[in-house]
C-alpha cells in the first residue's frame, strides 16, 4: 500500500503520513482519485496544505518596514 511519509503532520491528529484514496473509474478500473486520506483521523483532502492545517502556507514576505521617511537627499 502506498503511503506517503512527510515532514509535515496532520493539523488535526498529528499523524505524519497519508494514503491516496483509490476509486473505480467508469470502466471499473482502480484509479487514484486525486484525494488523499490521513492515516490517523481519516480526514480527506486534495491539497496537502489543508492537511498540515496551515491554510495559506505560502507565507507572503513581510512588508518592508516603512521607516524610510526622510532619505538623505543631496549632500
Ligand atoms: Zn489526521
Amino acid at each position: 500500500m502506498t503511503q506517503y511519509k512527510t515532514i509535515y503532520k496532520c493539523g488535526r491528529c498529528g499523524a505524519t503520513s497519508y494514503q491516496p484514496v483509490i476509486g473505480r473509474d467508469a470502466t471499473g478500473a482502480l484509479m487514484p482519485t486525486g484525494v488523499y486520506r490521513c492515516t490517523g483521523c481519516r480526514v480527506t483532502f486534495t491539497d496537502a496544505r489543508d492537511w498540515w492545517g496551515h491554510p495559506g502556507a505560502s507565507t507572503a514576505a513581510p512588508a518592508a518596514p516603512s521607516a524610510q521617511a526622510s532619505a538623505s537627499n543631496g549632500s
